[in-house]
């Protein structure tokens, strides 16, 4: 038998990943009694939040839009660092390699010069100066991004949750689906136990797991795939391959993207080729050889510094990407006041803030501008990807 609604709040924020996590510290400072829910907890290692980082790129190609809220995040994600005095954001900068005159960086440079965002077109030989440890092998140029870097993605998460509760915030701990409704309306949400959640608006920010607790909406929506990622160990005493000494780095045509060494950890390096279907809940996080293989083939090219250096730490990741990789935020077909909010597809982890800010103007009703309709709930045309590996595979 189910028991009674133990809390009521304005907004229940379901999933504390980056997406749910700023909504609810946002909406907060909007005056919203706010309610965050997780399984696992904020910033946990099967969330697609969880890893130590991720990138924080302005690049986006011919598109401006995403280079505009890259922007916005970065401030927000500096501002969160200040206030809880850790630091989140490492402006290492992101380094592009280009392996044609006219692609994916070249597009990225004239959007961002039109945008005044800092950005550097180098040739081969500049790159080799400035980071000789770098193979310069079929390099036609590189883009610098010197105001970008990485974000140290699970404390940021963590520290966000924790600013949330400073500022007012409630968290629980507790794996909810949708409960009671009336009409078209959801009243609450329940946990096994039967514990009850009753709010005005709810927000479903549960990443890959938003395809399973929805499956007639969202189901064919968005796809969740198994990501490997390795950490390669830099030799004893070699500080080349450091935070300090290296950008972050993108090679969108091979389909390969790392950041630096820091915090004492190894050198990560991903292959964005899209893996097999995963449940984010119970499979096994076990790189395939097959990844490792196509890593070191890629190293042997750009970082030969780190070729037969051995790996130190093997991450599993997962993306639920949509067809056309723009993020999903839209009202719930069925309940007036149900908000889907994900579809990260590889590179939403940054821009975190940001859709914090756009859930929060459409819960008060602010009408969104044409270029926001690209998040809306409906059948989407495949694209070519915002991240590196939505164009092609990474080469076996
Ligand atoms: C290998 C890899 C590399 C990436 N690189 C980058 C990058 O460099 N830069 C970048 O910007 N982005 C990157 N991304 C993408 C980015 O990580 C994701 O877009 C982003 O983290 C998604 O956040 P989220 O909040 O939507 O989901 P999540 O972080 O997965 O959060 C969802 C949360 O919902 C909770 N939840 C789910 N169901 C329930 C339930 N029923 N009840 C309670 N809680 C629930 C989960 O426990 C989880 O904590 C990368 C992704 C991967 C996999």
């Amino acid at each position: 038998m189910s028991r009674t609604t133990e809390r009521r709040a304005d907004l229940v924020v379901v999933g504390a990943g980056t997406m749910g996590t700023w909504t609810a510290l946002l909406a907060g400072r909007s005056g919203r009694s706010t309610i965050l829910v997780d399984a696992f907890g904020a910033g946990h290692p099967r969330a697609t939040s969880g890893d130590e980082n991720r990138i924080i790129r302005n690049s986006h190609g011919t598109d401006p839009f995403y280079s505009r809220w890259a922007r916005r995040a970065r401030e927000h994600w500096i501002a969160l660092g200040e206030q809880v005095a850790e630091q989140i954001f490492v402006q290492a900068g992101v380094l592009w390699f280009a392996g044609r005159r006219d692609g994916f960086e070249a597009d990225s440079y004239r959007t961002l010069a039109a945008l005044d965002i800092p950005v550097e077109h180098l040739s081969p030989e500049e790159v080799g100066a400035r980071w000789p440890q770098v193979g310069l092998d079929s390099l036609s140029f590189a883009l610098f991004e010197p105001e970008a870097g990485f974000l140290l993605a699970r404390r940021g998460v963590a520290a966000a949750a924790r600013q949330f509760g400073r500022e007012g915030g409630t968290f629980r701990l507790a794996d909810l689906r949708p409960g009671r409704t009336d009409g078209h309306r959801l009243l609450d949400v329940v946990d096994g136990a039967g514990e009850r959640i009753a709010a005005g608006t709810f927000v479903f920010a549960c990443g890959p797991w938003l395809p399973g607790l929805f499956p007639e909406a969202v189901g064919s929506l968005i796809k969740v795939t198994k990501q490997d990622v390795i950490y390669i160990g830099p030799a004893a005493g070699d500080g080349r391959f450091r935070s300090d000494k290296l950008p972050a780095w993108v090679d969108y045509d091979e389909a390969f993207w790392g950041v630096p060494a820091h915090d004492e950890r190894g050198f990560k390096i991903g292959p964005d080729r899209e893996g097999p279907p995963f449940d984010p809940s119970s499979e096994d996080r076990v790189v395939d050889s097959s990844s490792i293989d196509v890593v070191r083939r890629y190293l042997a090219l750009r970082f030969p510094g780190l070729a037969d250096q051995p790996i130190v730490e093997t991450r599993v990741c997962q993306y639920e990407t949509t067809p056309d990789t723009h993020f999903l935020i839209d009202r719930h077909p069925d309940w007036d006041n149900v908000w889907l909010v994900g579809g990260g597809s590889g590179h939403g982890f940054k821009h975190g803030p940001a859709i914090g800010e756009h859930v929060v103007a459409r819960l008060d009703g602010r009408a969104v501008g044409p270029d926001e309709e690209r998040f809306g709930l409906r059948e989407r045309e495949p694209q070519p990807g915002m991240r590196t590996g939505g164009h092609q595979p990474a080469r076996a």
